[in-house]
């Protein structure tokens, strides 16, 4: 049973068990902050138990909100792209979120994206601790700053530790990159390309901290 501890907050109810299907079963359940309030759904990570790299973005965007998976809107799109031009098998990695519920506002009719802050962050980190526990890759992959301050604190930034082979207490080895809905907001089309090829620069440094090439 949950404990109330402050209107709209409690502890995140992760279950003490080895199965990842039990612990995704109830992270649908959870009310730990107020983002469950507006979201259709909690969009837990998806891959194999053993996967040996884990990519962990923001937040579950509106495509993802409806379909309940996460990375399968333009922003996954475009990552599913560079990951196979970087040489990595989505089917073979685990892709989650640090924030599990869609946060937005709306504009009109549609449904704008809001930065999870850090309050919703640490209250969702049990999940992702979780995660990490269960799955336990060979190395974590953080896209955008969101991902980089759940695992080593809001003083991260992404700008300063892009493409480093990292360590944290949750993950041996941590890489950095950004997030790719950053690719699909750049001004004109060179830019998209140079930061395109960043980020596929940054998957294969990935991909090789993980001992997988
Ligand atoms: S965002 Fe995370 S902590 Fe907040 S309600 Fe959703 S699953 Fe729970």
């Amino acid at each position: 049973m949950q404990t109330k501890t402050e209107e709209g907050w409690r502890p995140a109810p992760v279950p003490g068990t080895s199965s990842l299907t039990q612990v995704r079963e109830a992270a649908r359940d959870c009310t730990a902050c107020p983002l469950y309030k507006r979201a259709t759904q909690t969009v837990f990570g998806e891959g194999p138990k053993g996967a040996p790299i884990m990519l962990v973005g923001e937040q579950p965007g509106d495509y993802e909100d409806v379909a309940g998976k996460p990375f399968v809107g333009p922003a996954g799109k475009i990552m599913d792209r560079a990951l196979e031009e970087a040489g990595i098998d989505r089917k073979q990695v685990y892709v989650t979120n640090a924030v599990k519920h869609f946060k937005w506002e709306p504009r009109g009719k549609r449904r704008i994206h809001q930065k999870p802050n850090s309050r919703e962050i640490a209250a969702c980190r049990p999940w992702l601790e979780a995660e990490l526990r269960l799955v336990r890759p060979k190395l974590l992959l953080c896209l955008g700053s969101t991902a980089g301050q759940a695992i080593f604190g809001p003083s991260f930034r992404v700008t300063r530790e892009r493409g480093r082979l990292l360590s944290a207490k949750l993950a041996p080895k941590v890489v950095a990159t950004v997030h790719p809905s950053s690719l699909l907001r750049q001004p004109d089309e060179e830019s998209r390309q140079r930061e395109y090829a960043h980020f596929v620069a940054d998957l294969r440094i990935a991909l090789r901290a993980a001992g997988q090439k």
